[in-house]
């Protein structure tokens, strides 16, 4: 599981995640929503380790991505993909996706690929396995990115508005790649803007406001009158989302 206690970050004088607590067992999929500025983006970094904890601790499956010796097996544990499809350019899309299995879990050349080409052609992919990003739209290519973060077979994926580059068409290719990634019991944390989606494949709903976790919820309850709706900051941000 993934779990974060009295995490604390601040840019200079401002106060980003003000004692953050969260818990992601495996198989959930959690969806984080927050108006923009709320500190979204800010808690995905600090779960990969990309940014120093102020204060608190985040663990995947008991290691401490604060700890220089945990981050790598904490890593190795989770992926992460984000909004801006970060693709190399000078690579192919299977060179992309093979890059870090084979840097990283040291497979060999070809049984990379082979695994990379079964991911593709699992998104839809698979005739364009050797196209370079520049000839690829950005919902294929955020599919791409998809299938680079699954290369690594990870337990948990985070994913970071990855829809909110694209237009409606590219962005219903990659949501149904997700539906699909959520059936088959895959551990998500989902920041979104995508409310109606979040509603169909989350099965807990995690609400930030002003760096503040203010709602955790089973979805169906933070949908539901008595939950969600009647809380006055969750009404006006759906509202506006809406
Ligand atoms: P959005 O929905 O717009 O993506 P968000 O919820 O992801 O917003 P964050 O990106 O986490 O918000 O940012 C939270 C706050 O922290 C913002 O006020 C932002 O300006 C600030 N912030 C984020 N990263 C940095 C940084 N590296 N240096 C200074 N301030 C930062
Ligand atoms: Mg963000």
């Amino acid at each position: 599981m993934i779990r974060a206690r009295g995490v604390r970050k601040s840019f200079g004088s401002a106060i980003v995640l003000d004692g953050i607590d969260l818990d992601v067992e495996s198989g959930e999929v959690v969806s984080i929503l927050g108006s923009s500025g709320s500190g979204k983006s800010t808690l995905i970094r600090c779960m990969n380790g990309l940014e120093k904890l102020d204060a608190g601790s985040i663990t995947i499956d008991d290691f401490d991505v604060s700890r220089p010796k945990d981050l790598a097996e904490a890593r190795k544990r989770s992926a992460t993909v984000f909004q801006l499809f970060n693709l190399y350019p000078h690579m192919t899309a299977v060179q992309n996706i093979t890059l870090a299995p084979i840097q990283v879990l040291k497979r060999s050349r070809a049984e990379a690929e082979a695994a990379a080409r079964t991911l593709l052609d699992s998104v839809g992919l698979g005739a364009r396995a050797d196209a370079y990003p520049a000839q690829l739209s950005g919902g294929q290519r955020q599919r791409v990115g998809i299938c680079r973060a699954l290369a690594m077979n990870p337990r948990y994926l985070l994913l970071d508005e990855i829809t909110s580059a694209l237009d409606p068409e590219m962005t219903a290719e990659v949501l149904n790649i997700l539906a699909q990634l959520a059936k088959n019991g895959t551990t998500m944390v989902f920041v979104t803007h995508e409310i109606e989606f979040a509603r169909t494949i989350s099965s807990r709903i995690v609400f930030l406001d002003k760096g503040q976790l203010v709602v955790d919820l089973p979805t169906e309850e933070f949908f539901a009158a008595d939950g969600g709706m009647a809380r006055p900051r969750i009404s006006q941000f759906l509202s506006k989302m809406r």
